[in-house]
């Protein structure tokens, strides 16, 4: 008996991780950090200073100087001023410099392992297996497509100088997802790791001396949140990359509208871990550990949100509540140690105070230890009893703190997962693969891992949908957030109209075109009109004056139409080329109507309508053909990178070509399965009208395309509002698409905006092709391990 109690009550003794070697690193640094530009460090003796805490036990462990705007001036233009040489290394001499970061990084694992940990308070056993491993990977792998870019990415070409805002949670694996792959593909960048975690990226900054990084192609610069905004606003900069919260991100989208910088926003997320009855239930409390444990929860995927068949629920909760007894935790340089300090008191302070207030409105807590508030240590945490409204479990908490709620049918679980703001990622844990695989698709995330959870790798893409933000980071689907097409041609503005008059050109019957709404033409809600004068200046016809509620009547159209996300991509071909037909059938009527409204020659008319057909042909091919990819990625499984439609977008069409690109758009868009709400220009909103007629004979279903028409303006910033736009495609003046950036922040919603004027739509090259399939589509990334 005794042998049996004391084997029971076995306790692990500490593993203590040396951190000598971090701390004379830290010392022969003078434990303080200015900024590192043009390939040397930058120091001011006046510069505001910032502590940087080891938050496990408060101790202080270096100074950081923070930046200024004359700092982050400085490092733009050392990366402006590195960008021509290192686009003229090449393929080959960018993969030699990532190759060379990947193998100093690897040598030096240990040290950035504790150092990490010394400045996170996660626990060692994480920052040496999972952190710096992820990263080296990182760089390895993005050599790999440094070499091959010339061939691979050949219609594309570099953004330029790039900024990069990261946080604290994952400092040097977030370092790593963003400066590997701007770098592979010829750019040059200023990165600002957290106020709180700077540590590993002043590390790294030697590593880049080492490496052979040429001066001025990385520049990392400390700083409070202010740096970062100044970063993310300044007008030498071409592309922003942030990782941080939501209303950080929104903040940065309202900034940076009309900038005509590329963005990429990874945000937060309150991630469904869903327990369906036929899971392994003990596999499933190992995923929740993993899901919800790992990094204390500071994890923008963590499976925080626990939705359990109602049938399973209290086994499961039984079996969690025994697991959880055997959590350790405490410091986080012990090898043993499960959970490891919060980063920060105020992280503490924000955590507890979320989990205080939300527990007024409801909600039973379970926790096994208790709080070490002196050392961060908030306690693994478990809530049950909530209702799905509940704060607790619409918000994200950041800390190791699950909250579970049931459901009944597989339905259920689907409409439970999708109730959130976010849209980051989501873990499905059952035995049946083909439940398994039906509900994945039905999940509004970026990620879906099937029986496992927190699944990273860097041949995958990784990045949410709806408030999670957009964007790729990892993967083919990664490389393109920092490129942008080549070959693109501003064309002339189409000469103004002279001189309007109140004339009507012909002496037909009074004809107002009406809205298409919903498969029907509709009358505007505000009964007026505006007329649509020919190059020459005569009214040609009379369109509808759209407004807030023509929008939202198009909106829900498009909202019921859902179907057609869901069809196959056979039957949305077979409508596009039906169009091509429908269209082909009045070519001397559309010809006619382009030569009166754009004043162009019949041969120019009617090279714009052939292209008008072939596009349709273009991307009724693409309909059934433009396939997702099964990742290369270092796990037994497959994980297989899904294009799937938008949702709801939105389209303001231009006035350069205006037949030809308004059916490039509208059947790019269709064809990746998506629903639109079109707003027509309103030079030529009535040959856009014109269109009704051929989408009525053509079996498309109502309310897939539906058009709108008044102030471009007006309606293209309803639209980018709109909750339940997924995203907005819009050709338009520069205020307009100011505008558009801006307003979609509300609801962070996609946008690819362009001057009106920006490229040939005639031309093959920049008037159709992949890049327009890639803007209609999100990539969800499904993992799914097999073997027992
Ligand atoms: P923030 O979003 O504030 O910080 C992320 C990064 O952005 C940091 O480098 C920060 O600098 C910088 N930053 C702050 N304000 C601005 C600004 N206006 N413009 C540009 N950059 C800015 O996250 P917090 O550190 O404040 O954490 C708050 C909450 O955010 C957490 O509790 C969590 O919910 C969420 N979060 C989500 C993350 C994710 O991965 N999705 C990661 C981190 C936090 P500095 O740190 O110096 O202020």
């Amino acid at each position: 008996m005794i042998l049996m109690d004391n084997f029971n009550n076995l306790e692990y003794s500490s593993a203590l991780e040396s951190s000598s070697e971090a701390q004379a690193w830290l010392a022969e640094q003078n434990t303080h950090f200015g900024h590192f530009i043009n390939g040397s460090w930058l120091h001011n003796e006046t510069a505001d200073i910032m502590p940087v805490t080891n938050p496990a036990n408060t101790e202080q462990l270096a100074t950081i100087e923070l930046a200024d705007a004359s700092v982050v001036d400085a490092a733009v233009a050392a990366a402006q001023k590195a960008l021509p040489a290192w686009q003229a290394l090449g393929g080959m001499g960018r993969a030699k410099v990532l190759y060379a970061l990947a193998r100093s990084l690897q040598k030096h694992t240990r040290l950035f392992a504790v150092l990490e940990t010394l400045d996170n308070g996660k626990p060692i056993r994480e920052s040496r297996d999972a952190d710096v491993p992820l990263a080296v990977r990182h760089f390895y792998h993005h050599a790999g497509w440094a070499k091959i870019q010339a061939e691979e990415f050949a219609d594309y070409q570099p953004v330029g100088v790039v900024g990069q805002i990261i946080p604290w949670n994952f400092p040097l694996l977030m370092l790593a997802w963003k400066i590997a792959p701007a770098l592979a593909m010829g750019n040059t960048l200023v990165i600002k790791p957290a106020e709180q975690t700077p540590l590993t990226a002043m590390l790294f900054a030697h590593l880049c001396v080492q490496a052979g990084v040429p001066a001025g192609v990385v520049n990392i610069i400390n700083g409070a949140g202010q740096a970062g905004a100044l970063l993310a606003a300044h007008e030498g900069v071409n592309k922003v990359a942030f990782t941080g919260s939501t209303p950080v991100g929104k903040a940065i989208r309202q900034a940076t509208a009309g900038q005509g910088k590329k963005l990429s926003l990874e945000l937060g997320g309150k991630s469904a871990f869903i327990v369906f009855e036929d899971a392994d239930l003990d596999a499933a409390v190992e995923g929740i550990v993993d899901a919800i444990w790992f990094n204390q929860g500071e994890v923008c995927c963590a499976g925080s949100r626990l939705l359990v068949q109602a049938s399973v629920e209290q086994r499961l909760i039984a079996k969690l509540k025994e697991r959880m007894q055997n959590l350790s935790y405490g410091n986080p340089l012990d090898k043993s140690v499960d959970i490891g300090a919060l980063v920060s008191q105020e992280q503490y302070q924000r955590v507890d105070s979320m989990v205080t207030s939300g527990l007024e409105t409801g909600g039973e807590l379970y926790q096994t230890c208790e709080a070490n508030i002196s050392a961060n240590y908030y306690p693994p945490s478990l809530i049950t009893d909530v209702e799905t409204s509940h704060p607790l479990v619409q918000e994200e908490i950041f800390g190791p703190v699950l909250v579970a709620i049931s459901f009944r049918t597989q339905s259920e679980a689907v409409s439970l997962a999708n109730n959130s703001r976010f849209g980051l990622a989501c873990s499905i844990w059952s035995e049946n693969i083909n439940r398994a695989l039906d509900v994945a698709p039905k999940i509004k995330s970026g990620v879906v891992w099937i029986n496992t959870h927190n699944q990273f790798d860097a041949a995958c893409g990784f990045g949410g949908v709806k408030e999670s933000g957009f964007g790729r980071e990892g993967g083919r689907e990664g490389l393109y957030e920092y490129l942008k097409p080549a070959g693109l041609k501003a064309q002339k503005p189409l000469s103004k109209i002279k001189e309007r008059s109140a004339r009507s050109l012909s002496d037909n019957i009074d004809h107002t075109l009406k809205f298409y709404i919903g498969g029907k033409q509709v009358r505007p809600d505000s009964g007026h009109s505006q007329p649509v004068y020919s190059a020459k200046g005569g009214v040609v016809d009379w369109v509808g004056s759209g407004n807030r509620k023509d929008i939202r009547n198009a909106v829900s159209a498009a909202v019921k139409a859902s179907a057609w996300s869901g069809s196959a991509g056979h039957t949305r071909a077979q409508i596009l080329y039906f169009m091509a037909e429908n269209l082909a059938l009045r070519e001397s009527e559309f010809i006619t109507k382009l030569q009166t409204m754009t004043g162009h020659s019949a041969k120019q008319a009617k090279a714009e309508f052939t292209a008008s057909i072939e596009r349709l042909f273009t991307y009724a091919a693409w309909a059934d053909k433009y396939d997702g990819n099964v990742h290369n990625v270092p796990y037994r499984g497959v994980t297989m990178a899904l294009p799937e439609a938008k949702g709801i977008l939105a389209i303001v069409t231009p006035e350069q070509s205006p037949l030809v690109s308004s059916i490039s758009l509208i059947a790019a868009a269709l064809a990746m399965g998506n629903r639109i709400v079109l707003v027509a220009n309103e030079r030529f909103a009535n040959l856009i009208l014109d269109l009704v007629q051929v989408l009525e004979t053509s079996d498309m279903p109502a309310g897939v395309v539906n058009i709108v028409t008044g102030s471009r303006q007006d309606l293209a910033t309803q639209l980018a509002g709109h909750a339940e736009v997924d995203g907005i495609w819009c050709w338009a003046d520069a205020e307009t698409i100011k505008q558009v950036e801006y307003t979609s922040a509300e609801n962070l919603k996609t946008t690819w905006c362009h001057d009106d004027n920006d490229r040939d739509w005639l031309s093959d090259k920049q008037g159709e092709g992949k890049e327009f399939l890639r803007q209609a589509i999100e990539v969800k990334n499904i993992w799914t391990p097999y073997g027992d």
